[in-house]
């Protein structure tokens, strides 16, 4: 009798086993299948937004710039296919290589106007594919942050913006996903709030965890995919070991994405405790006791080709690099996008780039052309 006992407790324990085990696999594979899911229904909701026209705007630039490469001067342009609009210049963190953050430049501190806004949605929207409502400063600090989103959507672009999670508080995080956005950048340097704070400094890691959490159940609650959430991960030295760690987490909370991000060092003198210590995690090699980027700078560029960055005032400048828009290439307050874009400035400011790209500050320490993702 003992002996039946014996083998009938073994089997439920077998069972029990088996079942655990079932369970962790279906979990782990249903879990993949909603990542899956969630990263097909962004790429659908990117590709229902294109109209013919923005596909014909986009080949033209992709022409124009073929041409222009092998002519070795700019032959014809289009209306830019993906702007980033800068919502304020205004931050509540202080991180040490982000010339915003620490109000370094010379650019004033404010917010961009609402209606100002507008007026370059309006002139662009026909033509514009991607739309990034982020610069310089923490976009959630404009009070029209997300009627600024709801426009655009109204406008069928794909929006996007980069935050560091600071205001994702419960009710924030319903207006989010209430806007329409349909993609957000978190950024998040750390796994915990010592190697967090080395960079994020006067940030908080459990805003991060606690706004992403929110996001997450708010888009639940509405049954909807968007937005499609993102943890960026820019590597330093003082969390250049978490990687396994953040992966984890990211699972845990159900990001969608992780990118694992190299840093742009303004300071990049040995003595910055900034710069990670593995190489792979480095966009620059050391030689001579100096660092110079990894790879060849081409003397071509893609990104400013075929995108703008235009700041609060509705200055135009080339690219994302040029955080005090010393490059200026045309004024949206005094004239329109489709000016600017046939005039003079960009012109001149591409055929420099074809010719000597070297020229150019920003372009000397710029990833165009270099693999910054991991
Ligand atoms: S810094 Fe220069 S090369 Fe780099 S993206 Fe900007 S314009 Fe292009």
């Amino acid at each position: 009798m003992f002996y039946c006992l014996g083998v009938s407790l073994l089997q439920v324990n077998e069972e029990k086993k088996y079942r655990e085990i079932t369970y962790d696999y279906t979990m782990k594979a249903a879990k993949m299948l909603t990542k899956v899911n969630k990263k097909i229904a962004d790429t659908l909701n990117f590709f229902s937004k294109l109209s013919i026209r923005k596909l014909l705007n986009y080949f033209k630039l992709l022409a124009g710039y073929c041409v222009s490469i092998l002519s070795g001067k700019v032959i014809f342009q289009a209306l830019p296919a993906v702007l980033s609009i800068e919502p304020t210049t205004k931050c509540n963190l202080k991180c040490p290589e982000c010339p915003g953050g620490l109000q370094q430049f010379t650019r004033k501190t404010g917010n961009m106007d609402f209606k100002f806004y507008k007026s370059i949605i309006d002139q662009s929207y026909k033509d514009l594919i991607y739309l990034m409502l982020y610069f310089q400063g923490e976009p959630f600090l404009h009070p029209d942050f997300f009627e600024m989103v709801k426009y655009a959507h109204k406008r069928k672009i794909y929006t996007t913006t980069s935050t560091n999670a600071h205001f994702l508080d419960k009710e924030n995080a319903k207006k989010v996903v209430e806007s329409g956005l349909d993609r957000i950048i978190i950024s998040i340097d750390g796994t915990t709030q010592e190697s967090y704070e080395k960079y994020r400094i006067g940030g908080k890691l459990e805003k991060v965890v606690d706004g992403t959490k929110n996001l997450i159940n708010a888009r639940n609650k509405f049954g909807s995919n968007k937005p499609y959430i993102i943890y960026q991960f820019v590597v330093f030295k003082s969390n250049e070991y978490e990687i396994n760690a953040l992966n984890k987490l990211a699972k845990e909370i159900g990001v969608d994405d992780v990118k694992i991000k190299t840093a742009q060092f303004y300071n990049l003198h040995w003595s910055n405790e900034l710069i990670p210590t593995r190489r792979k995690f480095l966009r620059y090699k050391k030689e001579d006791g100096n660092y110079y980027l990894k790879g060849k700078l081409p003397n071509k560029c893609w990104r400013s080709w075929h995108s703008s960055v235009i700041t609060i005032d509705g200055k135009i400048v080339p690219c994302c690099f040029d955080k005090d828009a010393k490059h200026e290439l045309g004024d949206l307050k005094t004239d329109s996008m489709k000016k600017i874009v046939k005039g003079k400035s960009i012109k001149e400011f591409k055929n420099s780039i074809l010719k000597n790209r070297k020229k150019f500050d920003i372009c000397r320490n710029c990833i165009e052309g270099i693999r910054v993702f991991r």
